[in-house]
């Protein structure tokens, strides 16, 4: 180089790895949509990205899914779907779970569907659509059993005169009937028949009042893989797309997990026979040992409740956790022998299992939880990251 800029220059700063990463793997998300949209046959794929794709970055997930032939996007509040069309999102969205304060004017505005479960929130998406002069898209939620969310056997009747009426004005396009059931995760159980029938009742209630649905739909993720025959028009599955088995007795379903939750090791030291480590020394080193601290803790995302009861993958090993997990760190045993681990070595805590390496269904197993929670609670200091082709992307 005869540059003398060049010579003095300082050379270009390498990104610093973070402490803590949740690595998303994208090609993941798109073989899990292309497995749902085998078993889904001729119905199409709503992609759930509620919950910020299930802690799994919305708009990076819904753009892969919708790619790989997902039709439809599906999320709770307006909040959720405005996010995606902020990003250029325009596939169908729908957002299910609204309080009649809502803003439906930003739902109306950004061509977002509202699935209203009382004649209440339709009223108020009424008004909101009177006010902007627009018609707003409306989908039903019939609770068929849940009895959660969606409109009651008596709150339906109600529901739809006033459907009629906002149809008839024009303020409203009706667009969908849907449920949600109760019993997916056990595809046998006599209540997935119940509700099935009960959906069946309600769309024909619906159209003998010259309701006439575009589309209709049921299945979440597990009913999605197990009862193909309640796929009607469309499928909604989530946590399926996530790679995470709905029903885990079941095994993976072809599924591919996506989130591999890494730390690096920010120190490598010896504790002698008889010391104790981390607070209340609930573990006592039976041996002379080498250990080494993980800077993730249940600020992170890490259960205070998996204290000793985890491992994590380091240096192509499994690696116990030893005592309490604390606010921002954790520590695993790397034996007696001279340590191979080094400060900055990467320690997966779960990911896909291709490596050796937990799942987070495990964690799931010891916490009496879902790894739902365990992928949605991973949070704090850690960082989102992309893979895409085994590249970052
Ligand atoms: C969350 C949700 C889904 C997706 O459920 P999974 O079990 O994650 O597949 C589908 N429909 C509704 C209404 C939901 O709330």
């Amino acid at each position: 180089m005869t540059d003398p800029i060049e010579l003095t220059s300082v050379p270009a700063e390498e990104p610093v790895a973070a402490q803590a990463e949740a690595v998303i793997d994208l090609d993941a998300i798109a073989a899990n949509v292309e497995v749902l949209r085998e078993h889904a046959g001729t119905a199409a794929v709503m992609a759930v990205v509620k919950a910020d794709a299930y802690n799994h970055g919305a708009v990076a997930v819904a753009r892969t899914a919708l790619a790989a032939g997902a039709r439809e996007l599906g999320v709770t509040t307006i909040a959720e779907a405005i996010e995606l069309r902020a990003a250029g999102i325009e596939a169908p969205i729908l957002s299910w779970l609204n309080t009649s304060d809502a803003d439906f004017a930003a739902a109306i505005d950004a061509d977002v569907e509202i699935g209203v479960s009382s004649a209440a929130h339709l009223r108020a998406v009424g008004a909101a659509a009177r006010a902007r002069g627009r018609t707003a898209t409306v989908s039903v939620k019939v609770d068929t059993g849940l009895n959660r969310n969606g409109a009651s056997p008596h709150e339906y009747p109600v529901l739809l005169d006033e459907l009629a009426k906002l149809e008839a004005e024009r303020a409203v396009r009706f667009r969908a009937i849907f449920s949600h059931l109760a019993h997916a995760d056990e595809p046998d159980h006599p209540i997935v028949e119940v509700q099935r029938d009960r959906f069946v009742d309600a769309i024909t209630a619906a159209k003998r009042i010259g309701l006439t649905p575009e589309l209709v739909h049921l299945s979440n993720s597990a009913a999605t893989l197990t009862r193909p025959d309640l796929a009607f028009d469309m499928v909604r599955p989530g946590i399926a797309i996530y790679g995470l088995s709905p029903i885990p007795e079941r095994g993976q379903l072809g599924l591919r997990p996506a989130m591999t939750l890494r730390g690096r090791v920010a120190l490598v030291k010896e504790v002698a026979a008889g010391e104790g480590v981390s607070y209340g020394h609930e573990w006592i080193a039976p041996h002379d040992t080498h250990v080494a601290l993980l800077p993730l803790g249940y600020a992170d995302g890490i259960p205070r409740a998996l204290g000793g009861r985890f491992e994590v993958l380091l240096g192509g090993v499994r690696r116990p956790s030893i005592g309490r997990v604390c606010m921002d760190q954790v520590v695993v045993d790397l034996g007696p022998l001279p340590p191979t681990v080094r400060e900055g070595d990467s320690a997966i805590f779960f990911g896909s299992g291709a490596a050796g390496e937990p799942i987070a269904q495990d964690w799931a197993d010891t916490l009496n939880t879902i790894h739902y929670e365990v992928v949605t609670g991973i949070r704090g200091r850690t960082v989102r990251t992309y893979t895409h082709g085994g590249e970052l992307a």
